[in-house]
């Protein structure tokens, strides 16, 4: 009788599948979800809109309407193209697998998005993580060391960083892919609509950049749409690897009627902003607590012991990330996602909890 572990990969083998936990009755402010549902009046057309969707039929594997759409309204540049991915976390296995070539690796600055460095094991790329700063600013002397010593395949910066909440400075940003001329620079703009900052509008002014956007963060992790702009000649490359219908019909149909309501989704990142804001110097007004600049939906914060305080917030229903033992450099972090004012109160009375009295 054949085994599983006769077959799967060691490296698969000896892994854990992405832990996710489970949230039932928490007040979930770990994974940088929107708390924000839509409005019922606009719910209400959206279900109409989706009645009329062909389920019967597969998806167009290249929606050009739905394409077009986005480019106009995320000012992406006329000379690039669009792929789109199911999430991001796709589009970074797709370039990972079309980059796999014998020894070929992947740099970025650790500690970063988890998915970098797991879709290139996957892909058998060799993945080299350079530290950040300690204040989790880009290093990038030490990161142009690394471009330069490994000639990477793909570099990824991460505008703003998770779990770090840092917006790299846009002079070390240039001069990191002036030093990746033998690599592509993938910008990953998961947190855009927060960060107010962007490098879409210079997508098409290198030869070795592309911008990846998602709609998760802004209110729609559900449907799961991705997507990276950039010049045609990388988009032609990644799209010969992607899965044929990728992107399914209730998505591409949610994406379409949505895009023209875009009001509504701004609006919540405004309201998130400044719930920011907020939270921010709340938390920074606790003793022994320290909160980083976050150009997220998130904060990124030392706290006097990670696992006391994640452990204190869920007795109190309130589902954090402990991010402390992903890296040193995070040591005793917790990350906690923005969410309603309510929420907030309520994650703060929790937080005061912890403070020594
Ligand atoms: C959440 C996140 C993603 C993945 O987004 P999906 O579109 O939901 O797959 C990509 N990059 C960063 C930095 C993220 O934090």
């Amino acid at each position: 009788m054949t085994k599983a572990q006769d077959i799967i990969r060691p490296d698969v083998l000896a892994m854990t599948s992405y832990p996710v936990p489970d949230s039932t009755g928490l007040i979930k402010l770990d994974a940088m979800e929107n708390p924000y549902t839509l409005p019922a009046d606009l719910a209400q057309h959206l279900g109409e809109h989706l009645a009329g969707v062909a389920l019967n039929r597969y998806p167009a594997p290249r929606p050009a309407e739905l394409l077009a759409k986005i480019k106009r309204t995320m000012n992406v540049p006329a000379a690039c193209d669009v792929l789109f991915g199911n999430g991001s976390d796709e589009l970074i296995s797709m370039m990972s697998m079309a980059c796999s070539r014998p020894g070929a690796k992947v740099v970025a600055p650790v500690p970063g998005f988890v998915m970098y460095e797991m879709s290139a094991r996957f892909a058998h790329l060799e993945f080299v993580g350079v530290p950040l700063k300690a204040d989790f600013t880009l290093d990038a002397d030490e990161l142009i060391v690394a471009i330069d010593e490994h000639t990477p395949a793909l570099v990824y910066l991460a505008y703003p960083n998770n779990p770090t909440g840092t917006l790299y400075d846009d002079a070390d940003m240039e001069r990191v892919i002036a030093a990746a001329k033998q690599s592509l620079v993938v910008i990953d703009e998961a947190y855009q609509p927060f960060a107010e900052n962007s490098w879409m509008p210079r997508a098409a002014d290198f030869d070795n950049i592309v911008v990846m956007r998602t709609v998760s963060k802004r209110g729609l992790a559900g449907i799961r749409l991705g997507y990276m702009a950039g010049r045609p000649g990388w988009i032609l490359q990644f799209d010969k690897v992607r899965p044929p219908y990728n992107i399914n019909v209730l998505t591409q149909a949610t994406a379409d009627f949505l895009l023209n309501h875009l009001d509504v989704l701004d609006a919540q990142a405004a309201d998130l902003r400044a719930q920011r804001a907020a939270l921010a110097s709340e938390v920074a007004a606790l003793p022994g607590m320290t909160v980083f600049p976050s150009a997220g939906n998130f904060l990124l914060v030392r706290v006097p012991d990670a696992a006391v305080a994640f452990e204190t917030l869920l007795t109190s229903r309130v589902l954090i990330k402990n991010v402390s033992k992903m890296h040193p450099l995070l040591a005793n972090c917790v990350r906690l996602t923005i969410g309603t004012s309510e929420e907030n109160a309520h994650m703060v009375a929790a937080l005061k909890k912890l403070a020594p009295n």
